[in-house]
């Protein structure tokens, strides 16, 4: 049987946001949780209901994750960033993110019909070059807002390249014209630009701030001291005494190179373990770091245990975690792999089976 489990710590969540609060100080900032895509892997359901009464808004992707997550019971304001689902939003009471004026018109038209007023946030290009309105940004606004039934709630951005603070600067700064521009006008809605890496400049923080990787323990360069909240487990299928010069996997890329242990772990690239981390990525087996060995199969990879000797079949490999004095961040894997930690965590806390831990138990 597959064995794929993520553990994911709920305390450490919590206080991971506990950390941004305190970094951001201003407690007039109001903090957007980011659960897209399954929470970043780690379970939207759990993490929403951990996480819901201490931030101001959840955001998701799509509104099919939001209403997942109100069959769930999650009851706090839930903006939803990239969706044109018009019935949706009014069924499950969602916020949207307008990011043209036909969306606009047609929640305008939805919200007329059931007699009721939306709250939308209304998202601007400002160098992302993904979704937003984009022109005459002041002129789409003040149509925008004209529409009947709308609220406009917020005003948003996003930032594309944190490292370079002058383009940085140059997205603040056109969302601090519209601010300017529209408080002239009487209008005062939130505005926010900055995601978790944006967190570092005073300048992009606005009325509220959008941390998603950050909650789950990475920091991309900000100075919070968050910690991952999620480890990534599996079990040793069987374990092979193998003489040196054997040839391991598809392409025998690995020969080894003395008589060896080679262990196999019932996972691989279609459970979110990348073959590009084939001869690369390391695992944990009794506090102890040791490599993947040839490539890694759809279903099977393979670990060189040979300086483990006392290894055994079915004991917890980890993957994705810590374990002794050892350590494995989405980061190292990132690394590995050629990719960001974002796509690791989403891999391979998406494709495992989850438990839950609060207060050093397990909770599901
Ligand atoms: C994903 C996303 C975020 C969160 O980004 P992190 O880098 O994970 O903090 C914030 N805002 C928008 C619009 C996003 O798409």
């Amino acid at each position: 049987m597959r064995f794929l489990e993520a553990e994911i710590d709920l305390d450490i969540l919590s206080e991971n946001l506990q950390k941004i609060k305190e970094f951001l100080k201003k407690k007039t900032i109001k903090i957007i949780a980011v659960v897209k895509a399954d929470a970043y892997g780690h379970g939207a359901e759990k993490v929403c209901q951990e996480i819901q009464n201490k931030v101001d808004y959840l955001a998701v992707a799509f509104c099919e994750e939001a209403a997942v997550l109100r069959q769930a019971g999650i009851n706090s304001k839930i903006l939803v960033l990239f969706d044109r689902e018009v019935n949706k939003v009014f069924k499950y009471n969602l916020t949207p993110v307008v990011f043209s004026l036909d969306q606009a018109k047609a929640l305008s038209l939805q919200a007329v019909r059931e007699s009721k007023i939306l709250s939308i946030h209304i998202k601007v290009e400002t160098g992302m070059g993904r979704v937003g309105i984009y022109g005459n940004l002041l002129e789409t606004i003040k149509e925008i807002a004209a529409l009947p039934n709308l609220k406009v709630e917020g005003v948003m951005s996003h930032l594309s390249q944190t490292e370079d603070k002058e383009w940085t600067y140059e997205q603040i700064n056109k969302l601090k014209e519209i601010k300017e521009k529209l408080n002239r006008l009487g209008m005062h809605p939130l505005f926010h630009i900055s995601a978790s890496s944006g967190i570092i400049y005073e300048d992009a923080l606005f009325d509220a701030v959008r941390p998603g990787i950050m909650l789950y323990g990475y920091n991309v360069n900000c100075p919070v001291s968050v910690n991952p909240c999620m480890q990534v487990k599996t079990k040793i299928l069987d374990i092979r005494r193998l003489p040196r010069g054997s040839s391991i996997s598809y392409g025998r890329t690995f020969i080894t190179k003395r008589n060896s242990l080679i262990g196999v772990i019932p996972i691989g690239y279609a459970d979110g373990y990348f073959r590009t981390l084939s001869n690369k990525a390391y695992v944990i087996v009794r506090d102890k770091k040791v490599p993947v060995v040839g490539r890694i199969c759809m279903d099977l990879t393979m670990i060189d245990l040979t300086d483990l000797p006392e290894a055994k079949v079915d004991e917890e490999v980890i993957l994705l975690g810590s374990s002794g004095s050892e350590k494995i961040t989405a980061e190292d894997i990132a690394d590995w792999a050629g990719t960001i930690p974002y796509e690791i965590l989403t891999s391979l806390g998406g494709k495992a089976k989850k438990r839950y831990i609060k207060g050093g138990k397990h909770v599901s």
